[in-house]
């Protein structure tokens, strides 16, 4: 299908506003453009639109075109562009795993989009006939979180590539948690599939919830889109030069990472051995689901102790279990001890 089919009529005939820092571009010695106060430097000016310095040390980084980039204020920004892009109120629909991520659920009904579940197996896994067959022709979106958030797993490679070869949408895939993942990133799939849209983020392995910056990734016609309905400084310079310092220090990264790792395996064995534990899920992620006897009372019993782990009893498929990230090897062992006392 084409693009241009699939986006909303008023968003593919939008004249997107221009900035000054847009009608503009280049170096100048004068700046009278923008109406900034020339005082206060260097917060005075208004950040660069499209973020450039920040999209090609990410372009170095992830061996991408910067031009295949998106920036937004979290990943919270593109979740929610991709439905006023492509997504009709009251009349577009989109599908989705279940468990996952809540923002998926919750960007839907903010703009009031139907938002269709497809169960997992009981390994969390699923097959792309079983979404394929939840679509119909007002289908824009299937939003796929691997490694999934609160399960920990990766979704099976061959069923996500095979979704996307067969869905004649969006597919979007979350990898906030790639990092930590023994799994290829699907980056590397995006030249072959122009309906691909890949998402990250500075929250995770990168140590940067604060600073909002999620990232997205895809063929320059989706990424248009998206810029074309982001608020114009959606992305402000403090963030931008965060960032910039963060992508020089890419190798703390990656020594988070390791560590992270090595703590991830020694909780695991550690909470298999617990009380009150039943199972400990196989993860890909810096989280470990866990099942035990009573969510709802272990939960209560380790906020009394000052440790918050995450209750996702409610959610399908995760009756009576605790979502825990996995911490400093201090607070894991924090944690054990804790369990048990109670
Ligand atoms: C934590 C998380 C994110 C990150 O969201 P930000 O808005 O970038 O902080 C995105 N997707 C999933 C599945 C997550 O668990």
């Amino acid at each position: 299908m084409k693009l241009d089919q699939l986006v909303r009529p008023n968003i593919l005939n939008l004249k997107p506003y221009s900035s000054a820092r847009d009608e503009f571009k280049g170096e100048a010695s004068v700046y009278l453009d923008a109406n900034e106060n020339p005082y206060n430097l260097p917060l005075n000016r208004y950040p660069d639109p499209l973020q450039w310095k920040v999209k090609e040390k990410i372009a170095a980084i992830k061996k991408i075109d910067p031009h295949w980039i998106f920036l937004g204020n979290g990943s919270d920004e593109p979740i929610d562009l991709a439905y006023r892009v492509f997504c009709e109120p009251a009349v577009d629909n989109v599908v989705a795993i279940d468990p996952t991520y809540g923002m998926y659920r919750v960007a839907a009904g903010v703009n009031n989009v139907e938002y269709r579940k497809v169960l997992l197996n009981d390994r969390f896994d699923f097959s792309a006939d079983d979404l394929l067959r939840a679509t119909d022709q007002h289908t824009k979106l299937i939003f796929l979180c691997s490694p999934n958030n609160p399960t920990g797993n990766s979704l099976d490679r061959d069923q996500m590539i095979k979704t996307v070869e067969n869905f004649s949408g969006i597919v979007i895939v979350d990898e906030a948690y790639i990092n930590f993942s023994s799994q290829l990133s699907l980056l590397g799939e995006l030249e072959h599939y122009s309906n691909l849209l890949v998402f990250q983020t500075f929250s995770k392995a990168w140590g940067s919830a604060a600073v909002r910056l999620g990232m997205a990734f895809a063929v320059p016609e989706i990424i248009a889109l998206l810029n074309k309905v982001k608020y114009p400084y959606n992305v402000n310079r403090l963030t931008q030069d965060y960032a910039l310092q963060m992508l020089a220090k890419s190798d703390h990264v990656a020594e988070w990472v390791k560590i992270l790792l090595q703590e991830r395996t020694r909780l695991q064995n550690m909470l298999a051995a617990a009380p009150f534990v039943e199972k400990v899920y196989p993860t890909d992620a810096n989280f470990l689901l866990v099942k035990v006897s009573d969510a709802n009372a272990l939960y209560g019993k380790l906020i009394k102790k000052g440790i918050v782990v995450r209750n996702r009893h409610t959610l399908s498929l995760c009756g009576n279990c605790l979502r825990i990230t996995v911490g400093t090897p201090f607070e894991n062992d924090a944690l054990i001890a804790a369990l048990y006392k109670v």
